[in-house]
């Protein structure tokens, strides 16, 4: 019965795992309580992607009714273009990427790509417009190999291999005694938070779609990993349009809007320097996050004297 309410397409992806005997049982069954929570239509049709712009329309939800996550935004990311979003903890920045991938539904307002509304598509045709690098990469227990090319299961060696080296990874890989073929996930080679969210790059840089959201890792990752992982960021969302979820501000100065969440609402939007400028909100996380970070180094220069 369970299965009834699930798409087609996530039976596919269930059983090929089931098949080659690798998911984790738990994890499967996350993954389908979350697909489940929305349906394709009656009659969705594909999302028919042109320029790949993305608007959301006086959006409001919640997880529970009596807490309101989204309180009413509007944002439009216009097509090529990255728009970041920036707040608290808490604040709702994932919450606007599962809506945008539609693992859940609005309760009011609408989100549209290229002036379709994303309930009215199907979600296969959705899933495959949008390149998501989740905070959180969960890998599949199978070799590094399987894991990149999943972005797109008809890609070559020779893809699978230059799409790590862009993801910045290729080095890492070679130099496992089993390179791509080694073993990954649970039941394998445990992988650093930076290191899976290289993997996830590369699998996202395979996929090449027009969409990406990226939802930066929170984990404190060092400086040379933050910024092999920023560089691979920027070649994959150059010209594509980019929703980024940054914990960093260092990661967003460059985009081409800002949007400061608070309490479910826009705080603050501008560019990086409109905001520091207006000496709100961003700007007083810009100072904090600045000091933090000299307070870092100045601790690890002491450290590296002794
Ligand atoms: P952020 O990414 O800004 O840190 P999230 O969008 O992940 O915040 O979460 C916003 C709020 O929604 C948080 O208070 C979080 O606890 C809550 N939340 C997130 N996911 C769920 C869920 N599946 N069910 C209920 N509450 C949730
Ligand atoms: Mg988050």
């Amino acid at each position: 019965l369970l299965q009834l309410s699930v798409p087609l397409n996530f039976i596919g992806f269930v059983y090929r795992e089931i098949r080659q005997g690798l998911t984790d049982i738990e994890q499967m069954f996350d993954l389908l309580e979350v697909e489940a929570e929305v349906k394709d239509r009656p009659d969705a049709e594909a999302l028919q992607i042109r320029q790949g712009s993305i608007s959301f329309k006086d959006v409001h939800f919640a997880y529970d009714e009596d807490r309101p996550i989204l309180k009413g935004l509007s944002f439009d990311v216009p097509a090529g273009k990255t728009v970041a979003i920036v707040g608290p903890s808490g604040a709702g920045k994932s919450t606007i990427s599962r809506l945008l991938y539609r693992f859940y539904d609005v309760q009011e307002g609408a989100i549209t790509i290229d002036g379709q509304d994303v309930r009215e598509v199907t979600q296969q045709s959705l899933r495959c417009a949008i390149g998501m690098v989740p905070q959180d990469t969960v890998l599949f227990n199978d070799t590094i190999a399987y894991n990149i090319r999943y972005g797109r299961p008809s890609a070559t060696d020779e893809e699978v291999s230059a799409a790590a080296e862009v993801a910045q990874i290729g080095t890492f890989i070679r130099a496992l005694p089993h390179g791509f073929d080694t073993m990954v996930g649970e039941r394998g080679l445990k992988l650093s938070g930076g290191e899976k969210q290289r993997v996830a790059i590369a699998r996202t840089i395979l996929k090449a779609p027009p969409i990406l959201i990226l939802d930066e890792a929170t984990s404190a990752l060092d400086t040379t990993t933050e910024q092999e992982i920023q560089s691979a960021l920027d070649i994959v969302s150059k010209n594509r349009t980019t929703l980024v979820i940054a914990h960093r501000l260092s990661t967003v100065i460059g985009a081409d809007e800002i949007i400061v969440l608070r309490d479910g609402k826009i705080a603050e939007r501008g560019t990086h320097a409109d905001l520091l400028a207006a000496d709100g909100l961003y700007a007083s996380m810009w100072n904090r996050q600045r000091e933090a970070t000299q307070a870092e180094e100045h601790l690890r220069q002491v450290r590296d004297s002794d």
